[in-house]
């Protein structure tokens, strides 16, 4: 008796394994084949050394690996210096100097580029004294890369999908933008400019699936009976309502005809948010952001007062009394901030855009431009609650809301469509 439910035990698990096996074939992503297309996404854009690791390394001189200056079938180490058109390769017993670009590959597939790991091909120019790093790759395999940095291998797969297609999109178009005036060696930033890329650090296998199902899968859209990708922006959290890039940009973008209504990232438990700035802190936001970021065009006049504002100590003339909210749309979203100035002698307004204000308090704080001003003493200290919703600039697809609608059984398409109404999904490759 003992023995049978022993055996039926063994019974019941084979068959439980059989049928996990059976479930998780799916989980096993196909092989994929090559895209033709390779994006040159920029990595590092100012080092003074750059330490490249790999097997079997092959170093060429030329963007068409004229020469093969040296290869290994072992592990090797460079460190790569560059000075004013020249490159200068060093490891422990072997020095050369070459002409730019330095392409480096490795016949494995892959190299590591200060300690992280990339795929295909390195090139190296020089910008200066320093050295500018590109990763040459299959455009599906830079896909890959952005997963855990831009977005969840967690969501359900319609989003997960959905954003990949609108990452795709966004990377293609940056692509035809960057060959049609050859004035750069890449096509994309690895960094918040355009999208975050680590190399291969962060593929999951998960996520790697579903970029081959939707591969070649682009937004798009006709202008003067000619089909072109759109520049398929996307942000974490619209807060409500997505809007037009010129409302952020302050020029229009192909594809973009409407904002819509967004529903669906309501809940987010981060919707929400509020801080206190001070005085002193925004003194000092405002120093640095005019530092990176600078006045608008037209601010002559506001530059000399803001300087002197921003200069403190005695020598500053001008105290700041009061920022307000002068003009925001009917969702909130604020358009123009006054900045209240005085003098001994005289109260000047100044108005600056929502967007130049976020960008000078910093995008992290200021997470997006919906938000309400309120004056405020704190243990003493003068400021402003900031009170806002939603995170991130609020053109194209709301990444929260995407999550939401993936969630709720909304397929990719349904998804697609509802953030970029006006463009249509084309199989490119
Ligand atoms: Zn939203």
């Amino acid at each position: 008796m003992r023995r049978l439910v022993l055996r039926r035990g063994i019974f019941l698990l084979v068959l439980l394994v059989l049928w996990e096996e059976l479930a998780d074939s799916s989980l096993i992503p196909p092989a994929q084949m090559a895209s033709p297309v390779k994006i040159r996404v920029r990595i590092y854009e100012k080092e003074l050394v750059v330490t490249v690791r790999g097997f079997d390394l092959r170093l060429y001189t030329g963007i068409n690996k004229t020469q093969l200056v040296y290869f290994a079938n072992q592990l090797s180490e460079w460190n790569v210096q560059c000075q004013n058109g020249k490159i200068f390769l060093t490891q422990e017993h072997r020095n050369y100097v070459l002409p730019e670009p330095l392409v480096i590959e490795s016949e494995a597939g892959f190299t590591s580029v200060q300690n992280f790991p990339y795929r295909e091909t390195l090139l190296f120019y020089s910008k200066g004294k320093y050295c500018e790093t590109i990763n040459v790759l299959d455009i599906e395999k830079y896909l890959d890369g952005l997963v855990n940095l831009e977005f969840s291998a967690q969501w359900s797969k319609e989003a997960v999908a959905a954003q990949i297609i609108a990452a795709r999109s966004y990377g293609y178009y940056q692509m035809l933008e960057a060959r049609k005036n050859h004035h750069t060696h890449f096509d994309v930033e690895a960094s918040v400019k355009d999208q975050l890329y680590r190399g291969s650090m962060h593929e999951h296998f998960r996520a790697s699936q579903i970029v081959n199902q939707t591969q070649g899968l682009i937004l798009m859209m006709h202008e003067n009976q000619i089909l072109k990708p759109i520049k398929a922006f996307y942000h974490s959290m619209c807060g409500g309502q997505t809007i037009l890039p010129e409302t952020v940009w302050g020029r229009n973008h192909f594809g973009f005809k409407k904002g819509v209504p967004c529903p669906f990232c309501k809940n987010s438990p981060f919707f929400k948010w509020e801080f206190f700035l001070s005085e002193s802190d925004l003194k000092a936001l405002i120093r640095q952001g005019v530092k990176d970021t600078g006045f608008p065009k037209d601010w002559l006049r506001i530059s000399s007062i803001i300087l002197s504002y921003i200069s403190s100590g005695i020598l500053s003339k001008w105290k700041l009394e009061n920022i307000s909210v002068s003009r925001a749309d009917n969702f909130d979203r604020v358009k123009e901030i006054e900045l209240h100035f005085k003098n001994r002698l005289e109260r000047v307004i100044f108005r600056v855009s929502g967007n130049r204000f976020r960008s000078w308090l910093g995008a992290n704080r200021l997470k997006s431009t919906i938000f309400q001003i309120k004056t405020s003493v704190m243990l003493g200290d003068h400021g402003w609650y900031l009170m806002g919703r939603g995170n991130g600039h609020g053109v194209g697809l709301c990444q929260w809301g995407a999550k939401v609608m993936g969630e709720k059984g909304y397929q990719m398409a349904t998804i697609l469509r509802h953030y970029y109404p006006d463009a249509l999904i084309y199989k490119l490759w």
